[in-house]
């Protein structure tokens, strides 16, 4: 496994594989990683020639009062696990290799896609993620990059930030890996104290009772909201932010609800952030 901090070395990395005419993935990540991220790498391995992780905590896509200083890292505990799923390249560049001159002057407007959900609470935070994520596909070139179905928004940002300026990357997605009470895996779960810990499953508990009542033929946006916001409202150390139900392209609140529709939901256990979402079956 090639390990590379500078853009130099991930240059000298890629050429060969790209001689070759090789099927590169990309998997970028923010570090810390657990089972939801080398699931993704899993599924990347399995398609791809030449797979490429990418390590960065990147400053532009936390707001002022966010945690980026408090970020959990581990790299070499991330560069273990990643060599033992056989990746070929990691690249984890400091703050300065990234960005050359500082903060970057152009960056990726979402537009509205980027203002509701969670970018209605994080204003800066999808520019700065389409922003890490355009550099990063063009450092790498991937065939194909994957993303976890968790960040959902994000996914669906990318997907369409790769069709309106012709990125020519293929975006696949993999499955929201969970812990066995189903609390989502992400790097963040390490803040919750025992007690929150204990809450924060209230959130895919609300999430798994919207596809039952969807599954009994309720079709009304407002109530499934409501079925949402009572159950996720009944833990005492779980405070939502906000549930809709969304339609999967274009996020925007649909109602009736089909299905295929997405129930996003996010909220606080303590002082910590979680989001969790579910695409609606049957
Ligand atoms: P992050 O390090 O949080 O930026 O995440 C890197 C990638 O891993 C993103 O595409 C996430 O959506 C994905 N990811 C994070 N948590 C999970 C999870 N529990 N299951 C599957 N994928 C995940």
């Amino acid at each position: 496994m090639i390990v590379t901090e500078t853009r130099r070395g991930l240059s000298e990395a890629l050429s060969a594989p790209r001689e070759a005419g090789s099927r590169v993935a990309l998997v970028p990540t923010m570090g810390y990683l657990h089972e939801g991220h080398l699931s993704l790498v899993g599924l990347a391995r399995a398609d791809s020639d030449f797979l490429a992780v990418s390590v960065f905590v990147n400053p532009l896509q936390f707001g002022p009062d966010e945690d980026l200083d408090r970020y959990p890292r581990d790299l070499d505990r991330d560069l273990s696990a990643l060599r033992a799923q056989g990746v070929d390249l990691v690249f984890h560049p400091c703050v300065d290799e990234m960005y050359l001159s500082g903060e970057p002057r152009i960056t990726v407007d979402p537009g509205e896609m980027g203002r509701v959900l969670c970018g209605a609470y994080r204003p800066v935070h999808f520019r700065g993620v389409l922003t890490v994520v355009a550099r990063l596909f063009g450092l790498f070139s991937p065939t194909v990059a994957f993303f976890g179905q968790k960040d959902y928004q994000q996914l669906t940002l990318v997907r369409r930030m790769v069709q309106d300026l012709e990125l020519g990357v293929e975006v696949l997605f993999g499955p929201t890996v969970r812990e066995e009470d189903g609390l989502a895996l992400s790097s963040r779960n390490v803040f919750l104290s025992p007690e929150e810990r204990r809450d924060a499953p209230g959130l895919v508990r609300a999430l798994a009772l919207v596809q039952e009542a969807f599954s009994r033929g309720e079709r009304s946006g407002a109530a499934l909201r409501h079925i949402l916001e009572q159950e996720a409202g009944s833990y005492p150390r779980l405070r939502m932010q906000y549930g809709e139900v969304v339609h999967p392209e274009t996020l925007e609140p649909v109602d009736p609800v089909f299905s295929g529709s997405v129930v996003a939901v996010a909220g606080f256990c303590g002082a910590t952030r979680l989001i969790d979402n579910r695409i609606l079956e049957g």
